[in-house]
């Protein structure tokens, strides 16, 4: 090897282990060779070549690492080295020498030797790059991550004393559809494709970052909160194939912190607490944080907390509601609705069965709800009562739950009570990933002698289409089309249309929430006959509940 090409390549090599590479570093070593250009770049099997020599496309793009590039020089004779290969991804150098360079000039066995070390160099070089990177970016998304955030809130603070941030936490909504129609591939790309967008959404001293998941947290200026949360109402992202027109329009549902603290981790905390209890208590899509959400969330945790006791020490006991045919007064059923008696208070379903069912732990409280409602009707029958149809509620997450069928026909079998006493109400389901599982659940029971009732029908979203593929023997409508009689058009239409279906599939039908005759006797002229609600009475306990069974009297309603 020449002295001076030996020199520059201790100096390159020397340096590039001191710290990073600067074009300069392969001047002296391309001029000492004759090189005019040198440069890596990267080549996919698969997909064609994506290197230099593809066609009219600018090969600068999949240029990899330009070292060396003498200006409006021409080259000749250019020599190619491919290094890496691992399935179908490969990377080149190429060392392009003046043009006046013959082949018999040019020392092969040196420039392989050139081009092993660069690459060698390059790719610690390159590697150290992608760590200093993965620690401050997401790796999906490619924005930053949220300790980068922090970082940044914190140098925008100082920069800007007299500017005030809010800090928002924003998730997804709906995101799951993404992934089960699109598999994850289309959900890894709809949320980098998303992160790109976000970030389009903030001016300079504001920052967003990937939180994890469909979650990202983001600091704005005060003053600019609303132009942000609009644009969160809809966010249009293109380029996604297998979704309709390619598209897709995103919307969040948003916490905000907007307190007097201006440390980033509390203010974080803050804004997802709102968005948390936005979402599965308030329901609402944006929510500004203040203390009373704080203490939602601590009450939450005192039920979860107490839950595991008090269904041990039978402090969930059903209460008891008529069904009753409008027509003729003739009670055609009772459901069975949880109470939780507690510190000689009673609580309503409303307090703790949403929450329980988020937290995974419904299924407990449902067997218990089933096994107590089998000791009060084997009660009943002892003391000769004519007991009908007994329905127990059945939160869908039972519907995962292995063997679930099993453990119901053999808890009512254990507590002496035939399966055909009972009708089980589940509420419908949009989710693809739930139909499936829904509809066996329904056929097993069936199969077994139950009977099985939709509830809220009319709530969900998939309706009408549903009621056809699940074999139920009930849809019960939901109270919020009851309350809405007489005043929405639309609630008339859909009552009408559900009785319509509920007739030709052979399905009962009945009202929930009816509270007065008028509801009653609309109802009935649009072709629902059964009722449930206060109107006949609210839910009791056993004991009234035997009083009711020993002497039913309920009128026509004419
Ligand atoms: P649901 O199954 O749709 O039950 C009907 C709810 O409407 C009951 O509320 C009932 O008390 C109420 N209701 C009945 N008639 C009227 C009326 O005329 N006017 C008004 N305003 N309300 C009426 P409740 O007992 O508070 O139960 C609420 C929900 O909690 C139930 O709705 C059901 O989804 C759930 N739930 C109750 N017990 C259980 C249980 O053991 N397991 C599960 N998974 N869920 C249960
Ligand atoms: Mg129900
Ligand atoms: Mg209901």
């Amino acid at each position: 090897m020449k002295k001076e090409i030996e020199k520059e390549l201790y100096k390159l090599t020397h340096n590039a282990v001191k710290g990073a590479f600067t074009p300069n570093d392969f001047e002296g070593i391309c001029k000492e060779m004759n090189v005019v250009k040198m440069y890596y770049d990267l080549e996919f099997d698969s997909d064609g070549y994506r290197g230099l020599s593809d066609g009219d496309e600018d090969p600068s793009k999949y240029r990899l690492f330009e070292l060396y590039s003498e200006e409006g020089v021409e080259s000749g004779i250019i020599k190619k080295y491919t290094f890496y290969f691992e399935t179908n991804e490969y990377v080149h150098a190429w060392i392009e020498f003046r043009k006046d360079v013959k082949e018999d000039e040019i020392d092969e066995e040196l420039c392989s030797f050139l081009a092993d070390v660069i690459y060698i160099l390059i790719s610690r070089q390159n590697m150290r790059t992608m760590l200093d990177f993965s620690e401050t970016h997401d790796a999906q998304t490619g924005i930053m991550n949220l300790k980068s955030l922090g970082a940044k809130y914190m140098q925008s603070i100082a920069h800007y004393p007299e500017v005030e941030y809010v800090v928002l936490y924003a998730n997804v909504k709906n995101f799951k559809f993404i992934n089960d129609r699109g598999g994850v591939h289309l959900g890894d790309l709809a949320i980098a494709k998303l992160a790109q967008k976000l970030q389009e959404f903030i001016r300079e001293d504001e920052g967003v970052c990937r939180v994890g998941g469909d979650n990202f947290a983001m600091y704005v200026r005060r003053d600019n909160l609303d132009v942000i949360l609009n644009r969160l109402k809809i966010v249009q992202v293109d380029g996604l194939m297998g979704l309709r027109n390619n598209s897709h329009r995103f919307s969040f549902r948003v916490g905000v912190s907007d307190t007097d603290i201006r440390e980033f981790g509390t203010k974080l905390e803050e804004a997802s607490t709102a968005c948390i209890v936005g979402k599965t208590i308030l329901k609402k899509d944006l929510v500004v944080f203040n203390m009373e959400l704080s203490e939602i969330i601590s009450h939450n945790n005192q039920i979860i907390a107490a839950f595991p006791d008090a269904l041990a020490a039978g402090e969930f006991v059903p209460f008891f509601q008529p069904k009753v045919n409008m027509h003729t007064g003739e009670l055609l059923g009772i459901e069975a609705l949880c109470r939780w008696l507690h510190n000689d208070s009673i609580i309503a379903p409303s307090e703790f069965i949403p929450l329980l069912d988020r937290k995974g732990m419904i299924h407990d409280l449902d067997m218990v709800m089933l096994v107590e409602t089998c000791k009060c009707i084997n009660k009943w029958q002892k003391m000769g009562l004519k007991v009908p149809i007994v329905s127990v509620n059945f939160s869908k997450k039972n519907i995962f739950i292995p063997e679930i069928e099993k453990k119901i026909i053999t808890a009512i079998r254990d507590n002496n009570v035939n399966t055909s006493m009972f009708e089980i109400e589940i509420t419908e389901t949009a989710k693809e990933s739930e139909i499936g599982r829904l509809i066996d659940f329904v056929r097993i029971l069936k199969e077994n002698g139950f009977k099985i009732s939709i509830d809220d029908f009319g709530t969900g979203y998939s309706s009408l289409s549903l009621i056809h593929n699940i074999n139920a023997d009930e849809v019960k409508i939901d109270q919020s089309f009851i309350r809405k009689l007489g005043r929405d058009e639309k609630s008339l239409i859909l009552i009408e249309s559900i009785v319509s279906i509920a007739n030709r599939l052979n399905m009962q039908i009945i009202a929930e929430g009816v509270e007065n005759t008028e509801e009653g006797k609309m109802l009935m002229k649009l072709g629902c006959d059964n009722a449930q609600g206060y109107y006949y009475g609210k839910p009791v306990d056993f004991e009234d509940m035997t009083r009711l069974l020993k002497n039913p009297d309920f009128k026509a309603l004419v």
